[in-house]
């Protein structure tokens, strides 16, 4: 069987730094072509890493470990002489949250002790990209140093997420977006499978040279950020992003197919797809795969996506996770971090209550992405739930 794509995986059970460096020059030292990324001239090298929370530290999961970080650092400071330069723009809206997301991520230490630079993408120049090939974003702004770098590494957190399934490679890039552009991307695509069609439309313009994700410890159940831990005890690499979707998120227990932005960024020729064209080098998929990982979505969702024609696929995965906004008000401490984080002002307060404007809502999850206390519950409409109640009717449903 030809093969296009390799993607490494290397086990590595906890955040000890000379583990993570181990693993994570395993794993690059088997990436097709490393040595000539590295030899290549390629001295500008920018590391974006997962920084969706400003409040939660690394042992929540939610932001990519600094271990994983600093390892990426040494590597191409050691390896290929390298110029370092750490960036992203955080899930909040709020201003000053994406350096607060540096700092409570420890990223500050990294930067620091190493001599590696720290981009905030909110506050750096920014480039305006204009599509030309029909794309659901036409126009966009992004941080300029994305391709300014020689050298754009990709690291991402392994998480599920309520809206597009899965959160990997290709979700990683939206962090390129400043904070208000980002509040753009939701309104121009409020619907689930536009949204990730969106998400393919960043993804293409980055393209990252790169990925390594951090799967030491992941998050299962309700991600990208009110979801619990669960080591997976993995470093997965490879300079296919969509390929390295593929395989990490069939690792938890997804049919790849069933990830739009997998399915669409496959289609539209950006990787491989088909894991029978996807060489895995280290462990086997099948050694490390964790079946009863929590996913967001139901078994009976995932089937039927991965067997449904391409227009199909989106009115039933639009149906099945359009999902309105609602408070649990014995979670909520009344911060206000999601009412500031909404980008069509469907949140406001009532007598110091937060309330949803269900007319309003467009179901982005923004509100749930900041949200600290699992206050905020994503509710299916009723057609959703008519969807996955005759998919299980059918016997699809895994129990
Ligand atoms: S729902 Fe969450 S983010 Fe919103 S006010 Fe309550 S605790 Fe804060
Ligand atoms: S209420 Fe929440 S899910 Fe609804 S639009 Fe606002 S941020 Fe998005």
């Amino acid at each position: 069987m030809e093969t296009k794509a390799t993607v490494a995986i290397t086990r590595c059970q906890e955040y000890d730094p000379k583990q993570v460096y181990q693993a994570v020059k395993t794993s690059l030292e088997q990436v097709d072509g490393i040595h000539k990324l590295l030899s290549n001239g390629k001295k500008k090298v920018l590391l974006k890493p997962n920084l969706l929370s400003a409040s939660l530290g690394p042992e929540r999961a939610v932001n990519t470990h600094p271990v994983v970080v600093r390892a990426l650092v040494d590597f191409f400071q050691k390896e290929g002489g390298a110029e370092v330069y750490i960036g992203d723009s955080c899930g909040s809206l709020r201003s000053g949250s994406t350096n607060k997301a540096f700092k409570v991520t420890r990223l500050d230490e990294v930067a620091q002790e190493t001599g590696a630079h720290w981009i905030n993408f909110d506050q750096d120049k920014h480039i305006e990209i204009k599509k030309t090939n029909g794309a659901t974003l036409p126009t966009f702004k992004m941080a300029g140093i994305v391709k300014d770098a020689d050298l754009v590494v990709s690291i991402p957190k392994l998480k599920t997420h309520g809206l597009t399934k899965y959160t990997g490679a290709i979700k990683n890039t939206l962090g390129v977006i400043p904070a208000n552009g980002k509040k753009n991307v939701h309104v121009q695509a409020p619907k689930p499978s536009v949204f990730a069609r969106a998400l393919v439309d960043i993804y293409e313009e980055v393209k990252p040279h790169l990925t390594v994700m951090d799967a030491i410890v992941g998050m299962e159940g309700n991600g990208p950020n009110a979801g619990d831990p669960r080591k997976v005890g993995l470093i997965i690499a490879g300079r296919d992003g969509v390929a390295l979707d593929v395989v990490a998120s069939k690792i938890i227990g997804y049919e790849p197919m069933s990830i739009p932005t997998t399915q669409y960024a496959w289609e539209r020729g950006l990787g491989v797809g088909e894991l029978s064209k996807i060489r895995v080098l280290g462990a086997e998929i099948k050694e490390v795969a964790i079946p009863d990982f929590k996913r967001s979505s139901s078994f009976a969702q995932d089937f039927a996506l991965n067997f449904l024609p391409g227009a199909v696929f989106a009115k039933f995965f639009d149906i099945s996770t359009t999902a309105t906004s609602s408070v649990c008000e014995s979670n909520c401490t009344r911060c206000y971090a999601c009412v500031k984080n909404c980008p069509v002002g469907a949140m406001s307060t009532v007598e110091g209550r937060v309330v949803v404007d269900k007319e309003k809502c467009i179901g982005c999850y923004c509100c749930d992405e900041v949200c600290d206390y699992k206050a905020i519950e994503m509710k299916r409409s009723p057609m959703g739930e008519v969807f996955v109640g005759i998919a299980k009717f059918l016997r699809i449903e895994k129990t």
